[in-house]
């Protein structure tokens, strides 16, 4: 079947690893001319401090910023660490999509890893700017909610067992009830607290996942982002790196979920979380 490949060609992971480079290198380009009301497509990468266009030998995702050693070769302005962490980490994880479980698609179809490919870019680029912003833009989150249930019925229809106006339903049923799951708790946190405890964007982030992962795999990266924010919190707090009162945006947890539950299936997660019920 042409929808079909072998996860463990090395012509696929090779090619898997330098789209996820490459791609990484646009997402840098997005999280920083995205909050800047920059286009993402012109002008060229240029060095945000002398401005001069880079040559395409100093565009090469990785590579460039190790053989440069993080300095711009026109006026040696430092180049942040974090170009090359987003590019290794999209990297890593578009190889880790080569052997996705996602559980409503099946996991050796071209169409199930370029769909992955697509919601991790999404997820990562919306993690960074809540991280660097506090900002979850909806218009980023809208693409990516239509993209999802795009892509589920275009997996159903492509998959003989699926049908794809079921899962389309399942999946925007999801995302809505994604999307109700954080208004009831701003609902509930501001009758608490008095002020808005939790920003819009993360209903529309939550109902992204709902829109890709259907309701139970939404349920289970509900379930991890909350455990991983409080891990966090928690082992922040104790070694004095976080205090009191200081806000910490939740996206990128529950981004980091949504990726593991894509990733590694649910049922991986939803054993380790009964295991932690019962222990
Ligand atoms: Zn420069």
């Amino acid at each position: 079947m042409i929808f079909e490949l072998l996860p463990s060609s090395l012509f696929y992971l090779l090619f898997a690893t330098l789209t996820g480079a490459s791609v990484g290198s646009f997402i840098n380009v997005v999280v920083w001319r995205f909050p800047r009301n920059e286009s993402i497509i012109a002008p060229s990468s240029h060095c945000p401090k002398c401005n001069v266009n880079l040559l395409w030998y100093e565009n090469i995702p990785v590579f460039s910023w190790i053989f440069q050693k993080g300095r711009c070769i026109h006026c040696g302005a430092e180049i942040s660490v974090k170009y090359l962490v987003v590019e290794i980490t999209t990297s890593l994880l578009f190889l880790a999509c080569c052997y996705a479980n996602p559980v409503n698609f099946d996991n050796l179809s071209i169409v199930v890893l370029i769909a992955g490919w697509l919601y991790i870019s999404i997820l990562l680029s919306l993690a960074i700017l809540d991280l660097d912003h506090f900002w979850l833009p909806s218009s980023i989150c809208n693409f990516g909610i239509i993209s999802g249930i795009l892509f589920s019925g275009i997996i159903g229809f492509i998959q003989i067992d699926l049908s794809p106006f079921l899962l389309i339903f399942q999946h925007t049923l999801a995302a809505i009830c994604g999307f109700l799951f954080f208004r009831l708790l701003a609902f509930v946190g501001y009758r608490i607290f008095s002020r808005p405890a939790i920003g819009d964007g993360d209903g529309f982030l939550s109902a992204l996942l709902g829109s890709w992962l259907g309701i139970y795999g939404l349920a289970i990266s509900l379930w991890l982002s909350i455990y991983l924010a409080g891990l966090f919190t928690i082992s922040g707090m104790m070694l004095g790196k976080i205090k009191p009162g200081q806000v910490i945006p939740f996206g990128p947890f529950l981004a980091i979920a949504g990726m593991a539950v894509w990733i590694f299936g649910n049922d991986m997660w939803l054993n380790i979380l009964l295991l932690n019920f019962i222990v």
